[in-house]
C-alpha cells in the first residue's frame, strides 16, 4: 500500500470536496472531508495537508497536484537487525511504545502503548505530536490532553519508586523491568482493540531485539508477534511519538504529585541539585522514606549521603 501527501490550497481542497461528493465516507475528527475511489482512500485536512492511500494512490493525487514533488515515505535504512520493520509500517496502523522517567533518579517509571490507524496519523501530526524529547513540559501536557480528546486507544503503566526498588533488589536490571512493562502495556492494548488487528507493533529501542527477548523468556513470556524495534522510533512512527507523549505527561504529572507530597519541588534527571534535594529528604526523614520517590540504585543516592 502506498501513501502520497500534497498540500494544496484551500480553493482546491473545496473543489476537491464536490469532486468526490458521492464517494465520500465519514471523516476522521478533524479532517474536512475524505473519499474513497477504486484506487485510493482520499482524507483531506484543514491545513490543506490531503492525504491519498492505497492500491494506486498516484491516479487520484495526480488530477490534483505533482505527485513527483509530493511527500513520500521515508527511504529505506539499512536493516541493522531482523526485527527492524519496513518502513510502510509507519503509515499503516500500528501500535507504538516508548517509556519515560528511566534516566530520573525522582519519580516512577512511566510506559505507555498507543494504537493509531492509518487514517489517524497525520491528524495527529496536525495537532502537533511529534518527538517528546523537544517539547517542554507544559505543551506535553496541552499534547496530552488533545490526544485524549481524539479518543486514541492507549495502555499506560505507572511503575512507582517501591515497587521498582523491590524488583531492582531482586536483581532485575532496568532493563528487564522496561522490558515487561513494554510487553504488559502492549499486549493489553493488544485485547483491548480486538477485533481491530494493527499491522505491526513499534518498540522505540532501548536494547538488543535478543535481550529483549531474553528477558521476557526469563518471566515465561514471548514476542508478541508482528513486533519491531527501531531506535529514536518516535521520530518514524507517530504512533510511538503519541505514546511517548502520553508516557512523559503521565511521569510529570507523578512527579507533582510527589513534590507535592514530599513539600519540596523534586528536580528532574539525575544532576547535582537531584543530590542536594535527596540529600535534604535522607537527612529529614531516612533511606526508607527517600525510597517512596527515588530509583535508589542509582548513583545519586551515595552521593546524597555527602549531603547530609
Ligand atoms: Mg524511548
Amino acid at each position: 500500500m502506498g501513501q502520497i501527501v500534497l498540500t494544496l490550497s484551500k480553493t482546491t481542497v473545496a473543489e476537491m470536496n464536490q469532486a468526490y461528493m458521492a464517494m465520500q465516507k465519514p471523516a476522521p475528527a478533524g479532517a474536512v472531508f475524505a473519499a474513497k475511489t477504486d484506487t485510493s482512500t482520499i482524507t483531506a485536512y484543514q491545513s490543506g495537508k490531503v492525504l491519498f492511500q492505497g492500491e494506486q494512490p498516484e491516479v487520484e493525487a495526480s488530477k490534483w497536484g505533482s505527485v513527483e514533488e509530493a511527500e513520500i515515505a521515508p527511504k529505506k535504512v539499512k536493516p541493522k537487525h531482523g526485527y527492524e520493520p519496513d518502513p510502510s509500517l509507519f503509515t499503516s496502523s500500528h501500535i507504538g511504545s516508548d517509556e519515560a522517567g528511566t534516566g530520573d533518579y525522582f519519580g516512577p517509571v512511566t510506559v505507555a502503548a498507543a494504537y493509531v490507524t492509518d487514517e489517524q496519523i497525520e491528524l495527529l501530526r496536525e495537532i502537533g505530536v511529534k518527538d517528546s524529547k523537544n517539547l517542554t513540559d507544559s505543551s506535553i501536557h496541552s499534547l496530552a490532553e488533545k490526544i485524549l480528546a481524539l479518543k486514541i486507544p492507549y495502555n499506560l503503566i505507572v511503575l512507582h519508586n517501591p515497587k521498582y526498588n523491590e524488583l531492582q533488589a531482586k536483581k532485575w536490571t532496568q532493563g528487564k523491568i522496561k522490558t515487561i512493562l513494554h510487553n504488559h502495556a502492549i499486549n493489553q492494548l493488544v485485547k483491548e482493540i480486538e477485533p481491530a488487528k494493527p499491522t505491526g507493533i513499534l518498540i522505540d529501542q532501548f536494547s538488543q531485539p535478543s535481550v529483549y527477548i531474553r528477558h521476557l523468556k526469563s518471566e515465561g513470556k514471548r514476542l508478541t508477534d508482528d513486533t519491531y524495534f527501531i531506535t529514536k522510533a518516535e521520530s518514524h512512527s507517530i504512533a510511538v511519538a503519541t505514546a511517548s507523549i502520553l508516557a512523559r505527561a503521565s511521569f510529570v504529572d507523578e512527579m507533582n504529585k510527589l513534590s507535592e507530597t514530599v513539600g519540596i519541588e523534586l528536580p528532574k534527571g539525575a544532576s547535582e541539585k537531584v543530590d542536594r534535594v535527596a540529600g535534604s529528604i535522607l537527612r529529614r526523614s531516612g533511606p526508607e522514606e527517600l525510597g517512596q520517590y527515588a530509583k535508589m540504585h542509582f548513583v545519586n543516592t551515595k552521593k546524597a549521603e555527602t549531603y547530609q
